[in-house]
């Protein structure tokens, strides 16, 4: 697919890979259209994608919520006419023991930890994924979907949750690649590793410090080597129901 033009959605697009995803798709003559709970955030990307002399539109959105992505993916497709990509990048973390003991107490992870990780990573991809491909099939508008899986999928020691969600977004990608198929729609999906971003700048330094040296290329990665990924996925029509890796050779 050729990004001149084409509408491309970015979920999480407020900010860190989402943004520098949607910046990089912005350079190559997409139209934007960015999802993120918070509006001055969005704003922000939003102008720094018509910096590039496209059309690019905000839309304030809870991806786990069913009634706002119904309503942001008709929207989107009322202002563009069109919607011929998606990434499903909103992501959180809320990370911690299935259980640990802290002064002899258990501490255990809680419902609600559980229950959001899931909620945002894993439903909002399919929630987000099953209006916009609905979307394409009504416009008549075949497109590309790529979802944000990690490096974590493979199960990852104080992750559970998010291990979890990340694991179905890769099932989830290989079953809709099949699934969708017959309607003109690819779906990939990319699992970096750890990546410069307010997500992992949030980590403790000792830990961060800890797991790049555990890379074999003693870094972490950037978010414009995601955003190239990203932008292969959407030019090259042959990739489809796989998930690529971008972690530097770091393996869990
Ligand atoms: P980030 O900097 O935290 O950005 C994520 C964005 O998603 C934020 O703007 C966040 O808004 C938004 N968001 C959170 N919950 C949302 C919801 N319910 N609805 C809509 N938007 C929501 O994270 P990132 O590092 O760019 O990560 C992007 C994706 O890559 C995530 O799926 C993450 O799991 C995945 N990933 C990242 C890394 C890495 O090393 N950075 C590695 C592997 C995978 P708020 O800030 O307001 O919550």
């Amino acid at each position: 697919m050729n990004l001149q033009d084409k509408v491309i959605i970015v979920t999480g697009g407020g900010q860190g890979l989402g943004r520098v995803m949607a910046e990089h798709l912005a350079s190559k003559g997409a139209r934007l259209a960015l999802l993120d709970l918070d509006l001055e955030k969005l704003d922000a990307a939003v102008s720094a994608c018509t910096a590039h002399g496209i059309d690019a539109r905000a839309y304030p959105c809870n991806v786990a919520d069913e009634i706002q992505v119904i309503d942001a993916m008709t929207s989107i497709a009322r202002d563009f006419g069109a919607i011929h990509g998606l990434i499903n990048n909103a992501g959180i973390l809320r990370d911690g023991f299935l259980l640990r003991m802290q002064n002899e107490t258990l501490a255990k992870m809680s419902l609600n930890d559980w229950r959001s990780v899931i909620d945002v990573n894993l439903t909002g991809g399919f929630l987000c994924t099953r209006e916009a491909a609905a979307k394409m099939v009504e416009l008549k508008t075949p497109g590309t979907i790529i979802n944000i899986s990690s490096i974590s999928r493979a199960g990852n020691i104080g992750q559970s949750n998010y291990s979890a969600a990340k694991a179905g977004v890769a099932a989830a990608t290989v079953t809709w690649s099949k699934e969708l198929a017959r309607y003109g729609i690819r779906v990939a999906g990319i699992a970096p590793g750890f990546i410069e971003t307010e997500m992992t700048l949030g980590m403790k330094p000792e830990a961060l410090e800890r797991v790049t040296a555990g890379i074999p290329l003693k870094r972490m990665g950037r978010a414009d080597e995601i955003a190239h990924a990203a932008a292969f996925i959407f030019e090259n029509d042959y990739y489809d129901g796989r998930i690529l890796e971008l972690d530097g050779g770091l393996r869990m």
